[in-house]
């Protein structure tokens, strides 16, 4: 069975974050001093996360994309992969990751199931990387993406968010890495989602200040011309070099929006902007049926409206979506704890 929402907009791209917990701390998602974890005892076992996939996967969900925080601190990831691999409804299996722990673990993801990996990192340089995310790890990072270029998945791509006086001079170098690599290089445009707590109009480079840099640079730049669900809109440099920028604060993408996300403790998002999740684990562990899960599942779909980004888009005077008081009164509304 396939269900669409209230715009016509089906249920087929799924994000699970698999922990809340982060190895670094990037100043545009976790800038804060201290956190408040999800409880232990709340998070969902591999065997529950599997159910819920399968009840998703019932009702047209064929891609999986699992996420964070950080997804290589969850405890025995293949284990899971394992799991979602055998869905056979489960066409795309997906992994974002910071690629810190990337070196040690790709080889067993790689034979769990895994098929692709998107690595994020916004900085070639190792110190402007270290103010960015508080941590030395730049080359650990470089070492997982080297592993993850051995590991012969389907596609390895680099995602960079992108803020003005921080890395808004590193578009070309950035491209020019990926490029030596054989990885699609995607720009972020910075969000003022959940944990973005120093975001501001001003720090944004927007998809068509982007657009210029590299036309500037590259000479024109021509759209792929093709029709996905994809939030990357692709481009194509002179020379046949493929980029994507996702635009999702200045010219979002909302119309065609498949995406939904599900919490480490069961929570189901149905935006990145929404503020209330639906708890999915209290009917899971009451037991309920597979077909109860679905039906509850299909019934809030139906009548989804959601469309966040381009609601900020009317905001006047653009400030962070979420106050820092709400955010430490209700962890989910982190982007870290629901999964970017
Ligand atoms: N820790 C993993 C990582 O960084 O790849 C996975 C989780 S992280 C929340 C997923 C993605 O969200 C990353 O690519 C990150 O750059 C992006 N992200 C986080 N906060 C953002 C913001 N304020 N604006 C745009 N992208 C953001
Ligand atoms: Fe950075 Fe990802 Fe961790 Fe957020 S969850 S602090 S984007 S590494
Ligand atoms: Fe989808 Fe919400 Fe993002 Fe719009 S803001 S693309 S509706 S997740």
């Amino acid at each position: 069975m396939r269900v669409v929402d209230a715009f016509v907009r089906p249920l087929t791209s799924l994000r699970l974050s698999v922990t809340d917990r982060c190895n670094l701390r990037c100043h545009y998602c976790m800038p804060e001093a201290g956190y408040v974890w999800l409880p232990r005892k709340s998070i969902l076992t591999f065997e529950e996360t599997s159910r819920l996939v399968e009840a998703f996967t019932g009702l047209g969900v064929d891609r999986v994309r699992l996420t964070g925080g950080e997804p290589l601190l969850r405890q025995d990831l293949p284990a899971l992969i394992e799991l979602l691999a055998a869905n056979r409804r489960v066409r795309d299996l997906a992994l974002t990751t910071n690629a810190i722990l990337l070196r040690d673990q790709v080889k067993a993801l790689r034979a769990a199931g895994l098929r692709r990996i998107t690595v994020s990192l916004d900085s070639l340089h190792p110190d402007r990387f270290e103010k960015l995310t508080r941590f030395d790890s730049h080359p650990a990072v470089l070492a997982g993406i080297d592993a993850a270029l051995d590991a012969d998945f389907e596609s390895v791509k680099l995602d960079a968010v992108i803020i003005r006086d921080v890395n808004g001079d590193e578009l070309p170098d950035l491209l020019e890495f990926g490029r030596h690599r054989g990885i699609e290089v995607r720009f972020i445009e910075y969000m003022d989602v959940g944990g973005a707590t120093q975001w501001s109009t001003e720090a944004v480079v927007s998809r068509r200040e982007m657009l210029e840099i590299l036309t500037d640079r590259y000479g024109p730049i021509t759209p792929v011309d093709e029709r996905t669900s994809a939030p990357a809109d692709r481009f194509t440099l002179p020379d046949g070099t493929i980029f994507g920028i996702i635009s999702s604060t200045t010219e979002p993408f909302c119309q065609n929006c498949d995406r939904s996300r599900l919490t480490a403790d069961g929570l189901w998002y149905l935006c990145l902007y929404g503020e209330h999740g639906v708890d999915l684990r209290q009917p899971l562990r009451a037991g309920a049926s597979g077909d109860e899960l679905r039906e509850q599942i299909a019934a809030v779909w139906r009548a989804r409206t959601d469309r966040g980004a381009e609601a900020r888009l009317g905001t006047d005077r653009r400030v962070p979506f979420i106050p820092i008081r709400r955010l430490k009164e209700e962890p989910h509304l982190e982007m870290h704890t629901r999964g970017g």
